[in-house]
């Protein structure tokens, strides 16, 4: 059984799914369990509705009409075979007088409950998937649409409810194993599950990715494969570097330290069931289906390869603050009240230095950075650096390769160096610069590194 995962860009208009439907027919010998998304922006728009409602405002209704107008007329396009668009009729329509009805029981009721939020929001995934069903149907396959609330188990923690591993493993294998053994193909929504007393959860925004990471690990896929529309994943931004190269393996920790530094692809958390259980995990990209994408690897077995730097990230409009102090010199504590004020305000610090009498920390740049700065002035010296970026080379062979760093650094050898982080236990070598310096220092560090 192949676990294929295919986001909300993918299904997003009738084009978008005849492809995705072709993608799935080539693999039918390989027994797919497919997991789709809400179909292009559907989840935003039923968010719009309850913030609406939330707010005591009018427009919930016409939104809600405009959602099923979009996914009638989708039907009728690419589900061709007409008994299969009267079942996919059948399927969708009461989801939207479920719309509609919740509508206008908040709006009597004046009030949107966590577990309303939920009930709506899974809507998009609970339409999507007996429309992706229903394409491949008019294919001659033969698909299904499974109500993910059988699938996946879920606590009651509305808006991010967990999943519960054993409950859905056990599901897994009563409901999707069976059909895939008979040769069916089964289509299940993203993002939705229920609770132990059945009632639907949401596993929070992009949570589809998990549904297939905890599907493939509940029935030990013998791949996931999540599809999307870039190349996997890259040695850096192609809008920056125009001959970047999609990477053809990468390792768990790579991919989730890429995340974190502001270049992710997939978030580390979705993927981690999978992963951890040993299921192969490929991104690929929907509109090359002949290219590989990218392997990401539990480990990687030191070759090579492994001598190179995987990628390179960036995260632009940062803060660096320097606090200086000489206090700092053999006294105790004084790092603790720093970053008290720090907790206080609810800043997350990404990178850090420091020196006898100097601290040094990158923070997003925005209003709160003065606030901070006139709070850290009552301990200690305090300049704040604006309008710079971090840009961040990764890769596990940094803690094993000397000569990454003499790279790096003969790469930035025209460009002023603002801060640089590095430690031993980490897989990514960091530095701040002006925002405006920003692609010279990708395009030469990309040159240097991958050229
Ligand atoms: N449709 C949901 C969202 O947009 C879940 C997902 O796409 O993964 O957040
Ligand atoms: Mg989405």
């Amino acid at each position: 059984m192949l676990v294929m995962k295919f986001g909300g860009t993918s299904v997003k208009n009738a084009e978008a799914v005849d492809r995705v439907s072709g993608i799935i027919s080539a693999r039918v010998a390989e027994q797919p369990i497919v997991v789709v998304s809400a179909t292009g922006d559907t989840t935003d728009r039923l968010v719009e509705i309850l913030d609406l409602l939330d707010d005591n405002k009018p427009g919930a209704m016409a939104i809600a009409e405009s959602i099923e107008a979009k996914h009638l007329a989708l039907i009728k396009e690419v589900v061709t075979d007409e008994a299969q668009q009267n079942i996919t009729f059948e399927k969708v329509q009461p989801e939207i007088k479920r719309l509609k009805d919740m509508i206008s029981a908040m709006e009597r009721l004046g009030d949107v409950s966590m577990r309303s939020r939920d009930a709506v929001q899974a809507l998009g995934e609970r339409m999507s998937a007996p429309i992706l069903a229903g394409s491949l149907a008019s294919r001659g396959i033969d698909a299904v649409s499974v109500d993910p609330g059988t699938v996946i188990a879920t606590d009651s923690t509305w808006g991010a409810a967990k999943p519960d591993f054993a409950q859905t493993q056990s599901q897994c294998t009563s409901v999707l194993v069976p059909l895939c053994k008979k040769g069916q193909v089964p289509v299940v929504g993203g993002f939705v599950g229920a609770n132990p007393k059945g009632i639907i959860t949401t596993l929070g925004r992009g949570g589809s990715d998990l549904t297939a990471s905890v599907i493939a690990r509940s029935v030990a896929a013998t791949g996931l494969e999540f599809w999307k529309d870039v190349d996997g994943i890259l040695t850096a931004d192609p809008r920056i570097v125009s001959d970047a190269k999609p990477l053809s393996e990468i390792t768990f920790e790579e991919a989730s330290e890429l995340t974190f530094l502001g270049s992710g692809v997939l978030h580390p958390a979705s993927i981690q069931p999978a992963v951890e259980a040993g299921v192969p995990v490929t991104v690929r990209n929907s509109y090359k289906q002949d290219s590989p994408g990218t392997k990401i690897l539990k480990s990687r077995a030191p070759n090579v390869d492994n001598t190179t730097a995987a990628s390179i990230a960036y995260k632009k409009n940062q803060a660096l603050i320097n606090v200086y102090s000489t206090r700092m010199l053999g006294a105790s504590g004084f790092l603790r009240k720093v970053f008290e004020v720090f907790d206080r305000l609810n800043i997350s610090v990404d990178h850090i230095a420091t020196s006898e009498v100097n601290i040094t920390v990158t923070v997003d740049d925005g209003d709160v950075v003065p606030v901070l700065a006139k709070e850290l002035e009552e301990v200690a010296t305090v300049t704040v650096t604006h309008n710079v970026a971090i840009v961040s080379v990764v890769g596990e062979a940094l803690r094993q390769t000397a000569g990454i760093g003499s790279k790096v650094f003969t790469a930035l050898k025209d460009i002023n160096v603002l801060f640089i982080t590095h430690s031993g236990a980490t897989t990514n070598l960091s530095v701040v610069l002006e925002n405006e310096r920003l692609n010279d220092a990708i395009t030469s560090l990309h040159a240097h590194l991958f050229g």
